[in-house]
């Protein structure tokens, strides 16, 4: 086990400022209302650096800096910012460690993950897109002999982008990825739960980027994020965090009639066919595995699998066995490499998910292991800890239909296939989705009829930057990650070329 130390603290790696202003046009400025707000860790609730806090001069100004560059970046060559971004991604893989633990410092995931997954596939994703955009081509289309259709893809120019605070530096780095490989000026906003970590991420890299071409305005999302969502100087929005704030980005873009991407919330069922139970093997331990995933990243994940559909022919033999694997999951100080589970993000999001621990006992669900907040003693006193919590249920039951984004997951049992689709699909989400069978013609019949933009078949929580990943019903609009989002930052130029010498004869 490492215990890597706490930022700021002796032999610490990441050292954090202790005040953080805005980033524009390439230099830290500080905030035109002179404001500032603390932000704590949430591994003892104590905070660690101030940020400054954003209102709509702040935007404006991030706004000044990105025209300013936008169109010279989106005039670079697809070869040049190619460059930049493999200069990105290898300059985070020589600091991974680093933005491992700056990360799991200020969201409280366990270092372990941060490590293992959330850095290493920010840095995929920069390289992912550096190859796509060099592999785009425009197209050329033969309308009749002497006619010719040309289509070209151009940056859009502005595009403002909002982030939640679960996965601060994947999350910045699937929206950033794209848009500047597309040869987009950014203005992003993170979470004002987690942007120093952001902060962090851009200190070791900014050298790497003409100034102007990211900007970071940090702040609250009615003072800094619907300013930002508002405005007419913005070619798009990209906002990934909850269904309802989704809603009102909707709304905000929609005055000045801007294309928005939405990548919102969910509550994804997982489901397991008694076939799974056919042999004692490693399949069978991976969906033991599959159903522990709830609790990954504290359980603050859109795709969480929040649900678990158990067949009901084997149901008890797998809850006996799935509550054991589920016991096994350690709670500890997220900087250690042996930590399984670490702190809940923020103290409103540990008052959400208690909250919820009480509505699921009151509406009658069964409390199978869990269900308590973790108090810590010693370093992590005042940190915000929870038990990985089984509930037993009704799909109708609010634990079943609305998202606590904590590590929760609600158990019910179906009777056979189309019961089984039926209770997936019974919630207004659409987001991530898992299938458990041996049998290859339900994989596929259940992988399609499950309404989700993601399912994943005997695996869940992996996240190829290759992957198209998105939400149905109410938890998105659009895709990301994939190459296919280079188009959500691009528009379409077509030149329609006459050779003819013919008249166009109509006058
Ligand atoms: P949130 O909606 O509260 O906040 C997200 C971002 O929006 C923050 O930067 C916030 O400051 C900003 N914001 C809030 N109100 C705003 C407003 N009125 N105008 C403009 N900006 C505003 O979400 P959260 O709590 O940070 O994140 C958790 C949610 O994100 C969950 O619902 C989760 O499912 C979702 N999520 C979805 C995906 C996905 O890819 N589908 C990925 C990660 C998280």
């Amino acid at each position: 086990m490492t215990r890597y130390a706490a930022p700021g603290t002796e032999g610490a790696i990441v050292s954090y400022h202790s005040r953080y202003d805005h980033y524009i046009g390439g230099e830290y400025v500080p905030p035109a209302r002179g404001q500032y707000f603390e932000n704590p860790s949430p591994v003892n609730g104590q905070p660690f650096t101030e940020m400054a806090r954003g209102t709509a001069e702040d935007v404006e100004r991030a706004l000044d800096a990105a025209h300013a560059v936008a169109p010279g970046w989106g005039r670079r060559s697809t070869t040049e910012r190619s460059d930049i971004l493999l200069k990105i991604a290898d300059r985070m893989e020589a600091n991974l460690e680093r933005l491992a633990v700056a990360e799991s410092w200020e969201n409280g995931k366990p270092v372990r993950e941060t490590l293992a997954a959330d850095i290493p596939l920010a840095i995929d994703h920069f390289r992912y897109f550096a190859g796509a955009i060099r592999a785009q081509e425009g197209t050329l289309g033969q309308v009749d002999d002497d006619t010719v259709a040309y289509h070209f893809h151009e940056p859009l120019g502005v595009v403002a982008q909002i982030i939640p605070w679960n996965f601060p530096i994947l999350m910045a780095a699937w929206k950033l990825a794209p848009a500047l490989a597309a040869g987009n000026a950014v203005v992003l906003k993170p979470a004002e739960q987690t942007p120093a970590s952001i902060h962090y991420w851009m200190s070791l890299v900014e050298d790497l980027l003409p100034p102007g071409v990211v900007n970071i305005v940090n702040g609250f999302g009615p003072e800094a994020g619907k300013p930002l969502a508002s405005s007419p100087r913005v070619a798009k929005v990209a906002f990934t965090g909850e269904t309802s704030t989704g809603r009102l980005i909707l709304q905000y873009a929609a005055e000045n009639l801007k294309p928005v991407t939405l990548e919102l919330g969910g509550k994804s069922p997982n489901i397991f066919f008694d076939d799974i139970w056919a042999v004692d093997d490693d399949l069978r331990d991976k969906a033991l595995e599959g159903f522990t995933m709830f609790a990954l990243n504290q359980g603050e994940v859109c795709t969480c699998p929040s649900r678990a559909l158990v067949e009901r022919g084997r149901y008890g033999d797998f809850l006996d066995a799935a509550i054991a694997r589920t016991e096994m999951i350690t709670s500890g100080h997220p900087l250690d490499t042996d930590t399984m589970i670490g702190a809940q993000a923020s103290s409103e999001q540990l008052a959400k998910i208690l909250s919820y621990l009480d509505i699921g006992r009151q509406e009658g669900a069964k409390v199978l292991t869990g269900g308590e907040r973790i108090e810590h003693e010693g370093e992590l006193k005042g940190g915000y800890y929870v038990q990985p919590t089984i509930f037993e249920g009704d799909n109708r039951m609010r634990v079943f239909q609305e998202e606590i984004f904590g590590p929760v997951v609600s158990v019910t049992s179906f009777g056979d296939f189309s019961d089984a689709i039926k209770i997936a699909n019974d919630t207004p989400y659409g987001l991530g989705a898992g299938v458990w069978t041996r049998d290859i013609n339900t994989a596929y019949r259940a992988g399609r009829a499950i309404q989700a933009g993601r399912v994943w078949t005997n695996c869940y929580h992996a996240y190829p930057a290759h992957a198209a990943f998105g939400g149905y019903k109410q938890s998105g609009i659009g895709r990301e990650t994939h190459k296919m989002m280079l188009e959500h930052y691009q528009q379409t130029k077509n030149l329609l070329v006459s050779y003819s010498p013919k008249k166009l004869g109509f006058f």
